[in-house]
């Protein structure tokens, strides 16, 4: 990958909601001094934005117009790339909440929407670089697929959908999980789906601790713990 040296890692982890994702990405971040990048957050916060300017996803010229203005930075919080629109981060709470749970997958079905994030996201590697990390281990629904195709090591979490309403609901959020996964693998443009070539992991049967280790273990001959 151009500018990026050999030894900078790249490791994609894709998968629908609640598989286990956030939880194996931020422990290998911590593990291997890599930088996460939960591209969930990303869409997450631009929808949170267009709902602020009151931009529905079905007003394609008003989705158009927010974009154009976009400004996009990352600030770096401890190993997580947080993404900056317009200099702010979109709380939590807010990118969590029920509003965006139910709009988010609509506005990332948008092909206009998902170019505006595609190079940003490309753009993590070089921020995790200029910023002393080891690599990136960006998790989402297109990164092995799209972002990243040719990533170093490329995983696809799934589980069963009742395992994962019930960690969902465990983590006490309301989130309709099937209906976004539903729009999420249907959508025509970089569909939630296992990459070719990719090493497809059923989490369902797994705790947090085992799925990381499974993923640790074919990440060691090539990383070993700083
Ligand atoms: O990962 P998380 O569940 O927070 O993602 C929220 C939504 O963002 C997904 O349901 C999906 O619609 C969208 N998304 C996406 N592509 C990614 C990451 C997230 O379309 N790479």
């Amino acid at each position: 990958m151009t500018g990026i040296p050999q030894d900078f890692v790249i490791i994609a982890i894709d998968g629908g909601a609640a598989s286990g994702k956030s939880t194996s990405a931020r422990a290998l971040s911590e593990r291997f001094h890599l930088l996460h990048v939960d591209t969930g957050s990303f869409y997450r916060g631009l929808t949170a934005e267009m709902l602020r300017c009151g931009v529905a996803a079905g007003d394609a010229n008003a989705v158009d117009r927010a974009l154009a203005t976009l400004s996009l930075t990352t600030r770096i919080d401890g190993r997580s790339a947080r993404m900056e629109i317009g200099g702010r981060i979109v709380p939590e709470a807010e990118i969590r909440g029920r509003e965006v749970n139910e709009q988010v997958s609509h506005f990332a079905a948008l092909p206009p929407v998902r170019q505006a994030l595609l190079a940003y996201q490309r753009d993590q590697a070089g921020v995790a670089r200029s910023h002393g990390f080891r690599g990136v281990v960006m998790e989402g629904r297109d990164i092995g697929s799209v972002i990243f195709p040719d990533a170093d090591f490329r995983f696809f979490l799934h589980a069963d959908p009742a395992e994962r309403a019930r960690r969902r609901a465990s983590e006490g959020q309301q989130d309709s999980i099937a209906e976004r996964d539903r729009l999420d693998s249907s959508r025509k443009t970089a569909p939630l789906a296992c990459p070719v070539g990719a090493t497809s992991i059923d989490t369902t049967h797994l705790n947090p601790a085992q799925v990381v280790a499974q993923l640790a273990a074919t990440l060691a001959p090539r990383l070993t713990s700083p």
